[in-house]
């Protein structure tokens, strides 16, 4: 989405100029370059594909680190974009293609209300050697509390791990009861519509949907465009379907607060999506921070948000950000991996991410041992669907074992707690005759 114009940005461009061909990494940016990339590339046995091993980085005449940018291996970090899933336009295999094809190390599939999309999304990025954070960017409404301000709705972006949510059938639930809504607001907003002389039929809107996605907004002003009702995607929203519009209708958006308490809950992450398409900022971060928010998007294409980036610090949030990909073409459209995510913002995520994605880990494994049920291997397992090379006796415990190494590093699996876990895990897959072949502990 677009923001104000009068927002003042710290453009990045005049800097990376100054360094002429090398770029200098200060002794901060270098350590936090080292841990992301050996996050980046865990589980990935090849160490040529690991650019701290390598020589992307140097020490020039001066013994200064310096990074060369003639190694195409830098840290592009993606945090947002969507898929057919919701109302992107390319499949999740087609859309992690595209940001390999752009650069991008590490994606986001977040998909609005559904998280469908991401054992899609894995499968390809194993093909292509980049990593997925699955991802969901929940719709939201605020309800000012007796403070000035109006009702509006929220988007919060949810980042989990490579094991998914923890009580995961809680936060599915959440989810199809949002989802369920988007039908009925389609249903309200085409209602409105053909009240204003713009016929228009919902089967329509389903059917640029696709089956079994939940249709938004964007498919309403779609089949606008196509039953000659506007002239285009910006047309449609700006004359009928803005916030508040005469066509505008909600769903059943779920409260903010208790969507960032959820996103907590379940082992996830939460971030304030577009901060600057709010009409009312500054109160919701304030009102998100007190329910536990993680962080606010600050970085877009054109560089970070002074204003927003100045509300991340005063409220102590951390600073992201991602293009919010969609397909739709055109020049106004971010690409995949054109938000130049600064190395240190991304270590800062990680930092408070990885313990959380850790415990929510620790969270489904201990309920695997508690119940060695089928439906909680699936939780386990379920975003971990890699196709094998034919011929590979691919079991449940190896699964398990790719899921764990290409995210957690071995420090994180060597504690005691999770070693005893670990041990826990394999016993039952080996009484479930789940493990075939010879079974060492996880
Ligand atoms: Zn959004
Ligand atoms: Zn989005």
């Amino acid at each position: 989405m677009k923001g104000k114009e009068n927002t003042k940005k710290v453009n990045a461009k005049k800097k990376k100029k100054r360094g002429g061909s090398k770029r200098k990494l200060s002794v901060d940016q270098l350590s936090a370059y080292k841990s992301v990339s050996e996050w980046v590339f865990l589980g990935q046995s090849s160490s040529s594909s690991n650019p701290s091993s390598s020589s992307a980085v140097s020490f020039d005449d001066d013994f200064r680190v310096v990074f060369n940018p003639k190694f195409s291996d830098k840290l592009v970090f993606d945090l947002h974009s969507h898929s057919i899933c919701s109302d992107g336009y390319l499949s999740p295999s087609k859309l992690v293609e595209r940001a390999h094809q752009n650069g991008v190390k590490v994606l986001s599939l977040t998909d609005h209300d559904t998280m469908s999309g991401i054992p899609e999304a894995l499968e390809a990025a194993h093909k292509f050697g980049i990593k997925i954070i699955p991802g969901v960017e929940i719709s939201t409404i605020f309800y000012p509390r007796g403070e000035c301000g109006t009702e509006e709705p929220v988007h919060v972006l949810a980042y989990y791990s490579s094991c998914g949510p923890a009580r995961s059938a809680e936060l599915e639930k959440f989810l199809a009861n949002i989802r369920d809504g988007r039908y009925l607001r389609a249903k309200n907003m085409v209602a409105k519509l053909n009240k204003l002389k713009l016929p228009l039929k919902l089967e329509h809107v389903a059917k640029i949907a696709g089956s079994g996605v939940a249709p938004g907004r964007v498919h309403v002003a779609r089949a606008m465009v196509e039953a000659g009702h506007a002239e285009n995607l910006k047309q449609a929203f700006a004359r009928y379907l803005y916030d508040g519009g005469p066509a505008y209708s909600t769903g059943s958006e779920p409260d903010v607060e208790e969507t960032v308490q959820l996103i907590r809950e379940t082992g996830g992450v939460a971030v304030l999506a577009h901060p600057w398409a709010l009409k009312n900022p500054v109160a919701i971060i304030r009102r998100l921070k007190e329910a536990g928010l993680h962080g606010l998007e600050v970085y877009r294409r054109d560089g970070k948000l002074a204003a927003y980036s100045d509300l991340a610090d005063a409220y102590d949030l951390l600073k992201v950000g991602g293009s919010d990909f969609h397909g739709r073409g055109g020049q106004s459209e971010s690409n995949l991996g054109s938000v130049g995510l600064p190395v240190v913002a991304v270590h800062e995520f990680l930092k408070v991410a990885r313990p959380i994605w850790c415990r929510a880990i620790q969270d489904n494994l201990e309920d695997f041992v508690r119940d060695p049920s089928g439906s909680n291997l699936e939780a386990l397992t379920r975003l971990g669907k890699i196709k094998f090379p034919k011929g590979t006796n691919c079991s449940k415990y190896e699964l398990i074992q790719h899921c764990l190494s290409s995210w957690l590093t071995n420090e994180e699996r060597l504690n005691d707690e999770f070693e005893a876990l670990k041990l826990k895990v394999t016993q039952v897959l080996i009484e479930q005759g789940w493990a075939s072949g010879p079974v060492r502990s996880l």
